[in-house]
This record gives structure tokens, C-alpha cells and sequence, in this order.
């Protein structure tokens, strides 16, 4: 009896957990999508910038620069962002084949490079997160 009241408790806990990482993903991913958006509107009002400066009606190159670091800053969040994907699905981008592994495998299923003994990263603290989310501008 105690056996299956262990076995379903494993069930409960396995379910939660399975619940938990969806619900991280989800928001994670929605915060990329949103990422995402501001990266194209940052790319087009550059493109606009650059376009006035082609055509010699105004376009300033101190704003293109600030607009460039502006955008390398969304390209780091995105990537960050993609990589606390993969912490929460636990798992690893092989870094010779770029496929996709469970953290807890030795080796990249696919081409057989050893892959580095993840360590269990901090997750990123909770109050950042939301304060960095708060930047977006839509
Ligand atoms: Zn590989």
C-alpha cells in the first residue's frame, strides 16, 4: 500500500513540475514575443533615420549610433531570454552541432561532444525580471 501512495505522490509531484515549467516557458516566451516587436519597430525608426540621412533631409548619426546600442541591448535581452528557456527545460545547445540536449546528458546525442557539467545556474531574480520588463515600450 505505502508503495502506491509513494508512486502517486511521485504522479503529483511530477505533474506540478511539469505544470510549473510550462507556466515559466509560456510567460518567458511571451516576453521574447514582445522583445521581438520592440526589436522590429527599433530596426524600422533606424531604417527611417538612416534613410533621411541618405537623402540629405536631416537623419542624424549621433541618434543612428544610439539607436544601434539601443537595438545590440534587445538582441542581449532576446538571447537572455533564450537562454532562461532552456535553464527551465533543462536543457543545453550542444556547442558544436547546436542541437538541442537534456542538461543531465554527458554527451550531445548527436555528434558525441562532451558537453560542460552544467552547474545549476541562480534563476534570475524574480523582482529584475519584472522591473526589466517593465522597459518595454510597445
Ligand atoms: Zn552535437
Amino acid at each position: 500500500m505505502a508503495e502506491i501512495t509513494d508512486m502517486m505522490k511521485d504522479l503529483a509531484e511530477s505533474a506540478a513540475k511539469k505544470a510549473d515549467v510550462t507556466y515559466k516557458v509560456t510567460r518567458l516566451r511571451f516576453r521574447r514575443s514582445a522583445l521581438a516587436k520592440l526589436l522590429d519597430s527599433q530596426y524600422k525608426e533606424l531604417g527611417r533615420e538612416v534613410y533621411k540621412m541618405c537623402r540629405q533631409d536631416g537623419g542624424d548619426a549621433e541618434e543612428i549610433e544610439a539607436m544601434a546600442v539601443q537595438i545590440e541591448r534587445t538582441h542581449r535581452r532576446i538571447d537572455a531570454i533564450g537562454q532562461q528557456i532552456e535553464r527551465v527545460l533543462e536543457i543545453v545547445r550542444c556547442p558544436v552541432c547546436g542541437r538541442v540536449a537534456k542538461i543531465k546528458n554527458p554527451r550531445c546525442a548527436y555528434c558525441g561532444t562532451q558537453l560542460a557539467a552544467t552547474e545549476a545556474e541562480p534563476e534570475e531574480n524574480e523582482t529584475d525580471f519584472i522591473t526589466s520588463g517593465e522597459e518595454i515600450q510597445l
